[in-house]
């Protein structure tokens, strides 16, 4: 109790840090290790003999499994369950293990999977009813598009509409025509989370558009309908796997891969400037100055719990932005 109310004190976001491991194409050749770590604490060996550390709620070794990752997520997932809204957030450069974290791998399941079928699952055994809904959309370049929806198939086909959002006198947001499906096992869930998966790759494959370069978004609304005490209030989980953070000046990039750099770290410093406000009980919290935290607002905030899962590569070369992604965390602490 003691515990809870100090992390309350604190404001209702973590922030964790998981740390690739080495590939085996990689492992070849001289591999100086600058990355070292401890459970809650991160050490960079810089170049001549100086050294920063960082701090976290919790760090993840290369060596860790999803199942050790999803045993630190699952608590905050499941507070959806006694009326929390809650955001999991994937940050970090390409590369990194963003998607590995999130949506894993057919052998190696993410959070998001597991994160359903837990809560299907607590659903099931707790004594309310709840009602689940699913959705899925995609953040590109400032435009938001319903990845539930068929994409074309090809190139030249009429795209989708892009979606609005509507921000509601008393606080709320509406993300107008969005689709969100009835789901009541885990099963319709996990087709429709491959429908989205499916559906953006397709997407980026036809507009010649890296899928690392949007943000994506999942979004399960669970209502509560047989407790008199909680009026049917909806609480919303979302699942974000953010676009690559990498500095757009330090890629190369140039046209329209610069554009959509920018457009990504706009969003991303939206992001940080927002956890930052929320955590410093700031009286003006910046939503409004990107879609990511607009579509966010009512997520994030009172009676919200926000996990960050910071994604650093152990490699020398990636170094610069490895500070540049621990620095973001810090803040955000
Ligand atoms: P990102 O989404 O951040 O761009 P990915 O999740 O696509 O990065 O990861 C890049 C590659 O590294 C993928 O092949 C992925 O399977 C692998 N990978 C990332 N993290 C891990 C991990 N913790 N354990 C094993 N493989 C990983
Ligand atoms: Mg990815």
């Amino acid at each position: 109790q003691v515990l809870n109310d100090f992390l309350d004190l604190k404001g209702n976001i973590r922030v964790f840090c998981r740390i690739r491991p080495i590939t085996v194409g990689e492992s070849f050749g001289h591999f100086r290790p600058v990355v070292a770590f401890d459970s809650s604490n991160v050490l960079l060996r810089l170049s001549d003999n100086k050294s920063k550390s960082y701090s976290f709620d919790k760090v993840f070794q290369p060596g860790s499994s999803q199942d050790e990752v999803f045993s630190e997520v699952e608590p905050v997932i499941k507070s959806a369950l006694d009326g929390y809204n809650a955001c999991i957030f994937a940050y970090g450069q390409t590369g990194t293990g963003k998607t590995f974290t999130m949506e894993g791998t057919p052998d190696f399941p993410g959070v998001v999977p597991r994160a359903i079928e837990a809560l299907f699952k607590q659903a099931v055994d707790s004594n309310h009813a709840f009602l689940f809904t699913f959705s899925m959309l995609e953040i590109y370049m400032g435009n938001l598009k319903d990845l539930l929806i068929p994409q074309p198939r090809k190139a030249m086909d009429p795209m989708p509409p892009c979606l609005s959002i509507q921000t509601h006198p008393k606080g709320g947001i509406e993300i107008d025509n969005l689709v969100a499906i009835q789901v009541s096992d885990f099963n319709q869930a996990l087709r429709l989370y491959r429908l989205g998966c499916q559906s953006r790759s397709t997407a980026s494959t036809n507009s010649n558009m890296n899928s690392s370069r949007s943000h994506s978004l999942i979004r399960l609304s669970i209502t509560c309908f047989n407790a008199p005490e909680r009026q049917r209030e909806t609480n919303k989980v979302w699942f974000v796997d953010l676009g690559g953070s990498e500095r757009v000046l330090k890629t190369k990039a140039w046209g329209r891969r610069f554009e959509e750099g920018k457009a990504i770290n706009l969003a991303l410093s939206a992001l940080g400037d927002v956890i930052n406000a929320l955590q410093r009980k700031r009286f003006h919290v910046p939503y409004r100055n990107s879609k990511l935290t607009q579509v966010l607002k009512d997520s994030l905030g009172e009676g919200s719990k926000t996990l960050m899962l910071v994604h650093v590569s152990p490699k020398e070369e990636d170094l610069c932005e490895t500070i540049c992604s621990l620095n973001f965390a810090t803040r955000a602490r």
